[in-house]
């Protein structure tokens, strides 16, 4: 564990220029380490919180060795000072606003450092703020994924569980296991009399409800994790179908702030969209099919393996031509590794229909019976609004993309909590149905309870903490 009660400085915009720059100092001795390089009308030990100062920011050893040229000057600024508790980190805490620029940040940062703060690790500021009990654990985690947000859907997710809308259902059910292990603790305590207080089938009841709500939570995940992380749409077809044609035409309509980000990674093969609010990372991808050559067999076997982990896989046919054995090829290929019913989250589409119709549509729905078909001209940009709605439709499944501030599991630390919290109740269920005693009973309830609590931070390891906050950038 970090030390808690020293004082912690970063720099809390992004590096670079910039027209102003924040620089964050939080913890006991901040506000006496600011006042040291600050001078205006007020001393910061005598700052108001939450009120902005003007003045301006001062080297005292430079001052001190008569430079008289610019007697330690070294910018003008803006500092607001929030007491503890009344601030993000729940310490004290100091901001100064300063002109922005790569090296005049840092040298301001360093001056701090040599009054004896400490470079904040990343996400320091928010693991304090946790610490500290001013946010839970998954409403740090939610810091950090509005500040990653890159669609609309994905940001809304974030302010939610930021909101704590997430952890109030985890408490929730927390409560409810609490509820019945205290009948059942109760029992333990008259161990000697052999009572029975808990009806062992009101308790069963009540067992079989919680588990029941953990599993349609979980079911969330589904679509938590393509709001957080967006959907991979593979698409598929014969050579010359316009597959990329497709690919540009979606990108073209697509004024996605996501590939304008700086910094943001893209990996060569993929291309992001954001349809209809969901982030879309497209595998471009050379066609499916059948081929003795080496290298392109190896192209094709990536593609495979693309479809095997893609969330939608969408076909693509010439509706110029009539369906052939091509055709047929890629469907069979798609089948062997896609099998399920329940994997099959296909979108077929008739492309070129600009051009006379020829395909027989009843071909491609006799294969592919339970996908949406849309007509589209990549050409043209004709029914793509059409198909985005297919794809949207398919990604989210039945229960559809609505996101009204309702909780769901965005995040794979929270699904594998919740999946330990669930083999435990199912155990408990399996222990009571056997007519084990209270003591093993309570037992995997209070398992099951730390699995929750672990999810919002009310029992926590360090080794959770540093997995979740060394993905913050620093200074947050
Ligand atoms: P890919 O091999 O599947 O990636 O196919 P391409 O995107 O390279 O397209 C193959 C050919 O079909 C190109 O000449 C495209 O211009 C043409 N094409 C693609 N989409 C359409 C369309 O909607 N209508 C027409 N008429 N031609 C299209």
């Amino acid at each position: 564990m970090k030390i808690l009660d020293d004082t912690i400085a970063a720099i809390s915009t992004p590096l670079g220029s910039g027209g102003i720059a924040v620089i964050r100092i939080s913890g006991p001795h901040s506000i006496v380490v600011a006042d040291q390089i600050f001078s205006a009308k007020t001393r910061l030990t005598e700052a108001e919180s939450h009120r902005a100062y003007f003045g301006k920011l001062i080297d005292p050893d430079s001052a001190a060795h008569g430079n008289y040229q610019n007697s330690g000057f070294l910018d003008e600024v803006v500092v607001t000072v929030f007491r503890a508790p009344r601030s993000y980190t729940r310490e004290d805490v100091v901001e100064i606003s300063c002109h922005g620029g790569y090296y005049h940040t840092r040298r301001i940062l360093e001056l701090l450092l040599k009054r004896g703060c400490r470079l904040a690790e990343p996400g320091e500021f928010t693991q304090r703020a946790f610490l500290n009990g001013r946010l839970d654990l998954s409403q740090a985690e939610a810091v950090g994924d509005m500040i990653r947000a890159k669609t609309e859907l994905s940001l809304r997710a974030a302010r939610s569980q930021f909101q704590g809308f997430f952890s109030e259902r985890i408490r929730a059910l927390r409560q409810q296991l609490l509820d019945t292990c205290s009948l059942l603790e109760l029992e333990l305590d008259f161990a000697e009399e052999d009572v029975r207080f808990a009806d062992r089938s009101e308790i069963q009841a009540k067992l079989a409800s919680t588990i029941l709500q953990v599993e349609e939570f979980l079911e969330s995940y589904r679509r938590g994790k393509i709001i957080r992380e967006g959907a991979k749409l593979v698409i598929v077809g014969k050579p010359n179908v316009g597959k990329s044609s497709l690919l540009n035409a979606l990108l073209k309509e697509d004024r996605a702030i996501v590939t304008e980000i700086p910094g943001t990674t893209r990996d060569v093969l993929e291309e992001q969209l954001s349809l209809g609010g969901v982030l879309f990372r497209v595998v471009d991808t050379a066609g499916v099919r059948d081929t003795d050559d080496r290298i392109e067999r190896e192209g094709v076997n990536r593609t495979i393996n693309q479809v095997v982990e893609a969330d939608v896989v969408l076909f693509l046919f010439d509706g110029s031509e009539e369906f052939n054995h091509q055709d047929f090829e890629v469907i069979q290929q798609v089948l062997q590794v896609r099998s399920s019913p329940e994997s099959q989250n296909f979108v077929a589409a008739i492309n070129k229909i600009d051009l006379p119709l020829l395909i027989d549509k009843q071909e491609i729905t006799g294969w592919l019976p339970n996908s949406p078909l849309v007509e589209i001209s990549a050409k043209n940009l004709m029914g793509l609004e059409r198909l985005e709605a297919a794809l949207l439709s398919v990604a989210f499944g039945k229960e559809g993309v609505i996101l009204n501030g309702e909780p769901v599991v965005t995040n794979l630390r929270q699904k594998e909590a919740l999946e330990r919290a669930l083999s435990a109740l199912k155990l408990a269920l399996e222990n009571l149905a056997r007519g084990l005693s209270a003591e093993f009973v309570a037992l995997d309830l209070r398992n099951a309870m730390d699995c929750l609590g672990e999810i919002i931070g009310e029992v926590s390891t360090e080794e959770i903490l540093g997995n979740i906050f060394s993905k913050f950038c620093i200074g947050k």
